[in-house]
């Protein structure tokens, strides 16, 4: 389907919600949209070993968030590359090689004005949409991205804890693949064992029901503030279902009424 306005959207929602599921349906319908995921471009510049990567691989590491001036950057740099925001060039289309400097690295605010100052401006074609996948994450990341280039639908989405720790204890993955089954609805050929190459299959770690109660309790702390945030700028819209199927076709809905 035909975006016909720039669709900027942020997918919001619990860890196991679906949001990998949901953001590769849209991509599907709406061709137009492009998936811009700050957590792979951060495991990319690790893999690589860019400056940028060296830096921020132990907080990665230790499950931390990256300084905002450092996310920010990176993002910036993702957006102009692909043309979607229009700057000066040679200022702010930095690679992530240029981290080092030490007059930008740091200083948050140093980099926050200068965004201000080259006044970058959306472009209004549809060919510049996207999903943003783990940006913003922070309400204050959310601002300064409103600065660069305003969201204009975050979607957060529902679904009841107690469903998704269903969904998730019968999850079972094959480590060397990434390959994931469900004995719920996605079984294995032979229980245990990947239907490809015959090996056993393990549990995440992060799976564990405690483990994921305090990953969700933290979710709900630091997303509030977020969801806050777009709520005041009246681009908040909430949706709930027990599972993706339930919740896809609302989804999709939205957007044709918003962008098509
Ligand atoms: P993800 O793949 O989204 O779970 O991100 C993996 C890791 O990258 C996170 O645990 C953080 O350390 C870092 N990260 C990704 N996105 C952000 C962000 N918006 N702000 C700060 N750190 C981030």
């Amino acid at each position: 389907m035909h975006l016909r306005k720039a669709a900027r959207v942020i997918l919001v929602g619990a860890p196991g919600v679906g949001k990998g599921t949901q953001s590769e349906r849209l991509l599907q319908r709406f061709p137009q949209l492009a998936a811009i995921s700050s957590g792979d471009l951060l495991r990319s510049n690790v893999k690589n070993r860019t400056p940028l990567g060296i830096k921020v691989e132990s907080t990665m590491k230790a499950g931390g968030l990256v300084p905002d001036d450092l996310i920010l950057r990176l993002i910036q740099n993702e957006l102009s590359q692909r043309g979607w925001l229009h700057t000066k060039p040679n200022f702010l289309t930095l690679c992530s090689s240029d981290l080092h400097q030490p007059d930008m690295s740091s200083d948050d605010d140093a980099f926050i004005s200068s965004a201000h100052l080259v006044q970058p401006q959306p472009k209004a074609d549809p060919s510049a949409s996207f999903l943003l996948d783990g940006f913003p994450r922070t309400a204050r990341q959310a601002e300064n991205l409103d600065n660069l280039l305003p969201i204009n639908l975050a979607v957060s989405l529902h679904t009841p804890v107690d469903v998704i720790l269903e969904r998730i204890s019968g999850r079972w993955v094959h480590e060397p693949s990434g390959r994931v089954y469900n004995t719920g609805f996605n079984a294995p050929k032979v229980p245990g064992l990947d239907d490809i190459t015959g090996e056993p299959l393990v549990r995440r770690a992060d799976d564990q029901e405690e483990v994921y109660r305090e990953r969700f309790r933290k979710f709900e702390e630091t997303s509030r503030p977020l969801l806050d945030h777009y709520a005041n700028k009246g681009v908040l819209w909430e949706v709930s279902g027990m599972c993706s199927d339930d919740i896809t076709p609302k989804l999709f809905a939205e957007f044709e009424k918003r962008f098509c």
